[in-house]
């Protein structure tokens, strides 16, 4: 699996590439991430990559040439890899489909992409046009750029890889993963078994349920938890799992 990722700012990923649980698939190249900036395929002394909005009004935009050429360089590098596989170009971008735990699915199933991070007001709209395959949203809310959409996209999808997670199969254990039919995760907790918050206030323990040793009584508070959070929370998660048939009779109970 490879990403090719067209951005203005390439230093940001350095940090994230090199930490976490996510970092040995990136160091080995299990998911191979290759940084490209189109600075370095623009013209002139100032290798300019954005320009003033025609029509007026605020901010600048990003310029077209310099992305053709950078998307001319990755497929020419690409081309040259020993079994060279077709990529989408992937915009990230307000218009796109907001990312779901199931197109991170069909992602990490997937052989990579080229992966577009706009900056300024956008990028030039013949370039889209032309050029992308598919637009991206994190959210209805607006980034200064599409970086961060990008390491949300990489990272989601590296953990679903096999033996990137320490304790594989965990990931099925996460929120809106079919494995909890789709459902929130439960709560966790950890040492010490009670906790104080302050000198004159009761410790606060943990649920007696998780120290019992009894197996199938934690499976049944955490589905119970996890059920009473997706109610609470997210109650269209419960809908979803019950005309898919996933909720059983003690479910419902
Ligand atoms: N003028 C644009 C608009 O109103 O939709 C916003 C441009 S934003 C300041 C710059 C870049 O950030 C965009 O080109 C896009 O790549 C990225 N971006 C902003 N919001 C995003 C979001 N919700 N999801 C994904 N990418 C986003």
């Amino acid at each position: 699996m490879r990403f090719d990722i067209i951005t203005l700012f390439p230093e940001l990923f350095a940090p994230f590439l090199a930490s976490g649980v996510t970092r040995r698939a990136y160091a080995s190249d299990q998911v191979a991430v290759r940084l490209w900036n189109p600075r370095d395929h623009a013209d002139g002394n100032y290798r300019r990559v954005d320009d003033r909005p025609f029509g007026g009004g605020p901010g600048m935009v990003m310029m077209i040439e310099p992305l053709v050429r950078c998307l001319a360089a990755i497929r020419a590098d690409r081309a040259a890899l020993a079994e060279p596989v077709p990529a989408p170009v992937v915009l990230f971008s307000p218009i796109g489909e907001v990312l779901r735990h199931d197109r991170v699915a069909r992602w990490a199933d997937g052989p990579g992409a080229i992966l577009l991070c706009g900056r300024y007001e956008g990028i030039d709209q013949r370039f889209i046009d032309a050029h992308v395959d598919a637009q991206i949203s994190l959210g209805d809310f607006v980034l200064s750029g599409g970086e961060i959409a990008a390491l949300a996209l990489l990272d989601a999808v590296t953990r679903l890889q096999p033996g990137v997670l320490n304790d594989a199969g965990s990931h099925q254990l996460d929120s809106f993963n079919p494995a909890l039919d789709g459902l929130l995760d439960c709560p966790h907790y950890t040492r010490p078994e009670h906790w104080q918050p302050a000198p004159d206030q009761d410790p606060v323990p943990v649920p007696e349920v998780l120290l019992s040793g009894h197996h199938a009584h934690i499976e049944r508070w955490r589905r119970e938890q996890s059920l009473r959070i997706t109610a609470q929370h997210r109650p269209e998660l419960i809908q979803n799992a019950r005309a898919a048939g996933r909720l059983s009779a003690a479910d419902e109970a």
